[in-house]
């Protein structure tokens, strides 16, 4: 049996020029595939009653499910309700359930409750109201000949609450599809196409059901497989299994067996020994730490880092010897490893990371744009190493941060 389909209609002229990113469908997608769910088309519409309307008449012809977001807000732009009304010929009536969340939100920030606002709680008498507990727009959910039809806000949030607490438990149980389950691998050091290589047997000995993909970011690929199938229980060992299978052969280029990131991998280590890090980075201007402190809980292993950009501040606040970055320029090895470790003793961290680099556009006297060198320590010993990033300075400074990573996690694990 097929799996049931899906369509997304994002609706604003916003999307359509750019200004904002759609994210909500991206999101969407990710949540009806976990539950079996195919999403055939994502389709993006201006603020035009036209244009939604014809939006909706073809894509019901395509799929058993579509979801809408956008348009549901109390200001004239806003056009998906009164639209909605007249496509599925219902009319509107006051929901006093609706009504009291409204007033309640207004009254709560000491606003004056309007009629504008209170005509978020006139829904269409011929759909469920989806109630939205993050703000005054309710989901409504349309049945047409065994179609599926939900207009949400396009707000984030409020179209993510509305998903979770309805939409998803409703598809669920309204229509049967194959589980699916995915599994990650996060690898770095090698480029794809040199995994897939050393991977050419096991992923030929992956059934129809299970599919492998590649996803390259920087240094870093994940590679990720998705299964398929009836048997949940059986599909999550198989994919296990494979995912085993996998690792033992890419060895030491696996750096987490599960979908999290570098930072998360480290966070997880150093809180599960105890350990501390701390940083003085020059060139990746604090996105070292700002990437650590994306980990929830890193208050317990990142002491801090210290964006010591001009070559005196590297002396007065890290310790770095003004001798050393006189003799040997402030971009270079023995300015990378007393960085690391100035770090290291000034913040009583039991890990240190400097970092030191010319990001371009022009040379910083004969070192080419590009080059970092990055010092890693503890207390028994500090390894520094060049690396030459080809790109421009954004990327460059995003590279050099997730190198710095990987090379402390090396560390840790005694690859280098
Ligand atoms: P509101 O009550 O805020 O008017 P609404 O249902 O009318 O809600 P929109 O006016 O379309 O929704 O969008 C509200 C906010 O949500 C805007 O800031 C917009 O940028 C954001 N937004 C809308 N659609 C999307 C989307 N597809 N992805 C990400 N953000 C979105
Ligand atoms: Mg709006």
């Amino acid at each position: 049996m097929a799996n049931t389909k899906a369509i997304i209609i994002t609706i604003g002229d916003e999307l359509l020029i750019g200004q904002t990113i759609d994210t909500n469908s991206a999101w969407m997608a990710q949540r009806l595939n976990e539950i079996g769910i195919d999403v055939v088309r994502r389709v993006a519409v201006g603020d035009t009653k036209e244009a939604i309307w014809n939006a909706l008449d073809e894509e019901l012809t395509k799929a058993e499910i579509v979801l809408i977001t956008g348009g549901l807000g109390p200001t004239a732009d806003d056009i998906t309700k009164p639209l909605l009304l007249e496509y599925f010929g219902g009319k509107l009536v006051r929901n006093q359930m609706v009504e009291n969340h409204v007033r309640e939100i207004f009254e709560k920030r000491n606003l004056p409750v309007i009629e504008r606002n209170l005509m978020q709680a006139d829904v269409p008498d011929n759909c469920e109201v989806l109630f939205n507990a993050r703000g005054t727009a309710p989901g409504m959910l349309f049945r047409k000949e065994h179609k599926l039809i939900v207009a949400m806000p396009g707000v984030p949030e409020e179209m993510k609450s509305i998903m979770v607490a309805h939409v998803l438990p409703i598809i669920s149980s309204s229509f049967h599809s194959d589980f699916i389950v995915h599994q990650t691998i996060l690898t770095a050091g090698l480029g794809e196409s040199f995994l897939a290589e050393k991977i050419v047997d096991e992923e030929s000995a992956l059934p129809d059901y299970i599919k492998l993909a590649y996803l390259p970011h920087y240094r870093f690929v994940k590679l990720r497989l998705t299964g398929k199938g009836k048997d949940h229980e059986r599909l999550k060992k198989e994919i296990e299994f494979h995912k085993n299978q996998l690792a033992k052969k890419l060895e030491e280029h696996v750096v987490a067996l599960d979908d999290f990131t570098l930072e998360q991998v480290l966070g997880k280590l150093m809180t599960e020994q105890g350990k501390t890090i701390g940083i003085a980075e020059s060139c990746t201007g604090g996105l070292i730490g700002h990437k650590l402190t994306q980990v929830v809980g890193s208050s317990k292993f990142f002491k801090g880092s210290m964006v010591c950009y001009d070559a005196a501040i590297k002396s007065s606040v890290v310790g770095v010897d003004e001798n050393t970055i006189l003799e040997k320029g402030v971009v270079s090895e023995e300015v990378a490893s007393e960085l690391a470790i100035g770090a290291m003793k000034f913040m009583k961290s039991d890990f240190g990371i400097g970092v030191t680099g010319v990001l371009g556009p022009k040379m910083e006297g004969d070192v080419p744009v590009g080059t970092v060198w990055i010092g890693v320590c503890n207390h028994d010993k500090t390894i520094t190493q060049s690396f030459h990033f080809p790109y421009g300075r954004d990327k460059n400074k995003e590279i050099a941060a997730d190198v710095a990573l990987l090379q402390l996690w090396k560390l840790t694990q005694g690859k280098i």
